[in-house]
């Protein structure tokens, strides 16, 4: 297939459902890691087509969900500094902080700026040499290699007015994490493409030997997402559980080397705690020695931070996958994309966000609550 209609060609995805209930014997829970994929799931329907019994549970793979309210409120304290331009994505900005969003601080006279890539916060900082441009640099393994680039970049220009406050985090430690979770109901797994496309999938294969779980690298279409439960159904079947590439069109093993590269020459690999999740351990980046001096949460000495999630959102129930977005008693009325409550409803990759524009209904409540 070469173009984009025929990955969402109705006849091949029926063909496709049909092998996948001639195949199904039995219940089986699959988790999607990625935001991306579960806005396609949910868009087209696919997780209620498929074969009574195969549950798909939406996994912590939205960037901005995860970033921890801390980072967020040290953003926010960063940019109420005088003389300083707080630069993120678009989604970043509207997410709550325990007090208030990026966007609100913007209306009150804040600087805070949308980039469309790292890069953008590099020229801002050379426009304006006598400000601070910080820009907040959170994301999976997808995005890290265009933020070191921008470190690099930044430090052959010999800038010292540009610093990142840097949340990254990595796929595979959180999927290591919610199979150990005692809760955890996840028999294999649909790996994000993206993120194999930039490291490959070496490092899945250690985990889908230790759990015994299948785990199938898998695109963003609805053809992908269907070919891709197939083959994790067909290995739990037969009682395999190895690495299988259905994106073979963007994914190798090893990945794009070169992007690693980059990411190794500027991060190291820390422990990082997940808005929603708490810590898990050697799960995000951090700057190198070499490059702390574009850290901008050691450039701006904010304090301690005393963070306050919303008492209504249970966004951590909804990452680790125990809980879907209708199950929360906000979801539709207090909060909303107009008024979101949580991360997971701001976020273009967000799974309450997903449901709520693909009209999923909260069921009534037995107790008559609105
Ligand atoms: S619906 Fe809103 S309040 Fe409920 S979990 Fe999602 S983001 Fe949080």
């Amino acid at each position: 297939m070469r173009y984009l209609d025929e990955y969402r060609d109705p006849d091949l995805a029926r063909t496709l459902l049909a092998e996948l209930r001639r195949v199904t014997t039995r219940p089986w829970a699959l988790m999607e890691v990625c935001g991306g994929q579960t806005h396609t799931l949910v868009r087209q329907g696919i997780d209620e087509l498929l074969p009574g019994g195969i549950r798909m549970i939406h996994g912590p793979g939205c960037p901005v969900c995860v970033t921890p309210l801390e980072v967020l409120d040290r953003a926010m304290a960063i940019a109420q500094r005088p003389g300083v331009i707080l630069t993120s994505f678009g989604d970043m900005l509207r997410v709550p902080g325990s007090h208030t969003d990026l966007l609100a601080l913007r209306a009150r006279g804040a600087d805070v700026r949308v980039v469309y890539s790292p890069m953008d916060a590099v020229t801002l900082a050379k426009a304006y040499p006598d400000r601070q441009v910080v820009f907040l640099a959170v994301g999976f393994e997808t995005t890290a290699p265009a933020n070191a680039m921008a470190v690099r970049h930044a430090a052959t220009l010999g800038l010292t007015n540009f610093s990142v406050l840097v949340s990254h985090v990595l796929v595979p430690p959180a999927m290591t994490a919610v199979l150990r979770a005692p809760t955890c109901q996840v028999q294999g797994f649909l790996a994000a493409g993206h993120v194999c496309a930039v490291m490959g999938w070496t490092e899945y294969e250690p985990i889908a030997a230790e759990f015994r779980v299948p785990i199938v690298v898998t695109g963003f279409e609805p053809l992908d997402l269907l070919e891709g439960i197939l083959m994790a159904v067909r290995q739990l079947e037969s009682g395999e559980h190895r690495v299988q590439n259905q994106y073979a069109r963007a994914v190798r093993r090893d990945g794009n080397t070169a992007a690693q590269d980059a990411v190794r020459s500027v991060f190291r690999i820390t422990d990082r705690a997940w808005r929603g999740i708490g810590a898990i351990p050697d799960s995000g980046l951090t700057l190198t020695d070499e490059y702390a001096a574009f850290d901008a949460g050691r450039r701006f000495d904010v304090g301690r931070i005393v963070v306050r999630e919303h008492p209504e959102c249970v966004a951590g129930d909804i990452l680790t996958g125990d809980k879907v977005p209708t199950d929360c008693r906000a979801y539709g009325t207090a909060c909303t994309p107009r008024t979101p409550l949580g991360a997971p409803m701001v976020s273009a990759e967000g799974t309450c966000a997903a449901y709520y524009s693909a009209g999923r209904r909260r069921p009534p409540d037995p107790e008559g609550q609105p």
